[in-house]
């Protein structure tokens, strides 16, 4: 280890400092899960390792799933044992070893229509599912229930038809909080990470063979510099094509982009005390528990416009509601509806590249190419497997180091906050009283940055203020914006209040609210002018307003509706 993951925004000088004049061995373009995932394989095998992020971590796909880790019973269907197989093993991995803090296990209800002809396939199915895991099981094994026992677990289910159901046993995650803890650890093992900094070209060596680098924007000043590697890693998900045109090669591959829409409503708007899973005509509908919440999707389109930003459209959310209504006693309506979000997958297709095949073919959820000397690219995948995309990625990258280069060894590798978690749990009521904060304060910090959880809360012990809470009816404190800008690189309000916090999706004003009191905690540590607070309050603001406006004028929260007159 050679730091301590603390990634400063107050330090972005010395980070681009250390950009321009350091020799790296790898340079990891693209700062979602698997970019992150990357930086973390090279640097803990040793490598000097720098990652840039053209906006803020996770701010593309990888803060816009449905959240889960997990082996995906539908791929089950699709014969895809080995993707399931490897998917569990990363789920078990992470719940039991790599980050407790973070990976939870959640429950979820299959309701069968057709008992004769359901439960037998699923049964089956389910059967196959657990039989994958390891031998030490953090989840439990699936179980069969009756009509009246599913109506026992979900009172919201319409009786009608109802035939009885499954339960079983997946994985949760905060997918933007996971994935900062993942360039977090990564800083830990000596990577430099720079948000906001964009490769805008390649740099090659004197016969142009081999890529040596890349030229990157700080898209906070504009200046430009060349940051030198040995080799180059593009993990840039949906603007893979993009970044491999800009590089003027060829892959193996192209990406496709589908857009999936989650929605989300109150927890009491579905009377149920697990999640469910149901089965649609293209595909599966969940409902996911996600705090106060439910977060119910998604969809499946083809979609070809900006990939910086995918919106859900007024069929979108129609279409969620219509599935989900089709199981409820009770239909949820439009104005149950608090947010709604929209991702891209990043779906490799290997048959549309430059015609010959892919340098290796990983699986079918996941491919590595090496264009050219000195670059390589990894797509596809989902987030549960980032892990062995990053590893794959990397021995592929390494390959012509001429020096041998250790094996990945990111299975035993905790991320930031997990080791001595066992020993902190049943602290909280110490913790709490020691630094004056009920005990729901002390657990909600533990579940969102594990054994970290005393840095936030000595925040709370040099301004007291810091305590309180930053939303109405939010657990948010005050104290997790200054945390996030002292040590998880916040540069700008929506890094606050899209991913450091998920308030975007879980309040009714998309936390228009809280920008203000936002921006003046980040403008006290940031040395922002008052004019300068008032502008990155607004740079919020707007484009939430755009967005909602866009899809139905009667959902502009009231702080919107004021500041547009
Ligand atoms: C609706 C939906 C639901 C999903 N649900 C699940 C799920 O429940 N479980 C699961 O396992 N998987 C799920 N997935 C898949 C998973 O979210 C993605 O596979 C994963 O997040 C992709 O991560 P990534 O790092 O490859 O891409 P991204 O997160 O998009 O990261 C790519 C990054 O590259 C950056 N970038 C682009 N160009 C440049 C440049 N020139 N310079 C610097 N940076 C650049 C971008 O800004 C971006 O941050 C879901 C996906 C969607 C869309």
């Amino acid at each position: 280890m050679a730091g301590n993951g603390d990634l400063d925004a107050r330090d972005r000088a010395a980070m681009l400092s250390r950009l321009a004049a350091e020799r790296f061995d790898v340079l990891v373009i693209g700062g979602g899960i698997t970019g992150a995932g990357t930086a973390l394989d090279a640097a803990s095998r040793g490598l000097r390792v720098a990652l840039v992020e053209a906006r803020d971590l996770a701010s593309g796909t990888s803060s816009r799933s449905s959240k889960l880790i997990h082996g995906g019973l539908r791929y089950l269907e699709q014969f895809d044992f080995k993707l399931v197989y490897e998917a569990l093993r990363e789920r078990d991995l992470l719940v039991s070893k790599l980050a407790p803090h973070l990976v939870k296990p959640v429950s979820f209800l299959y309701p069968l229509y057709k008992k004769v002809v359901e439960r037998p396939y699923v049964g089956a199915g389910l059967v196959l599912y657990d039989a994958m895991e390891g031998t030490r099981r953090p989840v439990p094994h699936h179980r069969h229930l009756s009509a009246r026992g599913a109506l026992k677990r979900a009172p919201a289910l319409s009786p009608d038809r109802l035939a009885g159901a499954m339960l079983y046993y997946d994985a949760q995650v905060d997918d933007a909080r996971h994935t900062l803890t993942v360039a977090r650890t990564a800083a830990a093992h000596s990577a430099v990470v720079g948000t906001r900094v964009s490769a805008v070209g390649l740099l090659r060596d004197a016969d142009g063979t081999r890529v040596t680098g890349a030229r990157v924007r700080d898209e906070e000043s504009g200046r430009e510099i060349e940051v030198t590697a040995e080799v180059v890693v593009i993990c840039a998900g949906v603007w893979t094509d993009l970044v491999h045109e800009l590089a003027g090669v060829q892959a193996g591959y192209k990406v496709r982009m589908s857009k999936g829409v989650h929605v989300v409503v109150p927890r009491a708007a579905v009377d149920a005390d697990t999640g469910m899973i149901l089965r649609t005509e293209k595909s599966v509908l969940f409902f996911i528990p996600w705090g106060e919440h439910w977060i119910v999707g998604t969809t499946d389109t083809d979609f070809s416009g900006d990939p910086a930003e995918p919106v859900a459209t007024e069929e979108d959310i129609e279409y969620i509601l219509t599935a989900a209504n089709r199981v409820l006693a009770h239909p949820l309506t439009r104005a149950d509806v608090i947010a709604v979000y929209a991702g891209l997958r990043p779906l490799v297709d290997p048959r549309v590249g430059n015609g010959s095949k892919p340098t290796t073919k990983l699986s079918r959820e996941h491919v590595v190419d090496v264009p050219v000397p000195g670059l390589a690219s990894v797509a596809g995948g989902k987030f549960t497997t980032y892990r062995l995309m990053a590893r794959d990625v990397v021995d592929a990258a390494v390959a012509d180091f001429g020096r041998p280069v250790p094996g990945s060894v990111t299975d035993q590798v905790p991320l930031l906050g997990a080791d001595g978690l066992a020993a902190v749990q049943p602290a909280v009521g110490r913790l709490a009283e020691d630094y004056g904060v009920t005990r729901a304060a002390v657990e909600h910090l533990l579940g969102r940055y594990g054994t970290l959880a005393d840095e936030v809360l000595n925040l709370i012990r040099t301004d007291a203020g810091l305590a309180r809470p930053l939303a109405e009816g939010h657990p948010y404190l005050r104290a997790e914006v200054a945390y996030a800008v002292t040590h998880e690189d916040a540069l700008h309000v929506e890094d606050v209040l899209m991913r450091r916090t998920r308030l975007f999706i879980e309040s009714a004003d998309a936390g228009c609210g809280a920008a203000g009191e936002v921006s003046t905690i980040m403008g006290q540590l940031l040395g922002w002018s008052r004019r300068r607070r008032a502008a990155e309050t607004r740079r919020y603001l707007v484009p939430v307003q755009v967005e909602r406006a866009g899809r139905a004028t009667d959902s502009v929260p009231a702080p919107l509706r004021a500041l547009a007159g």
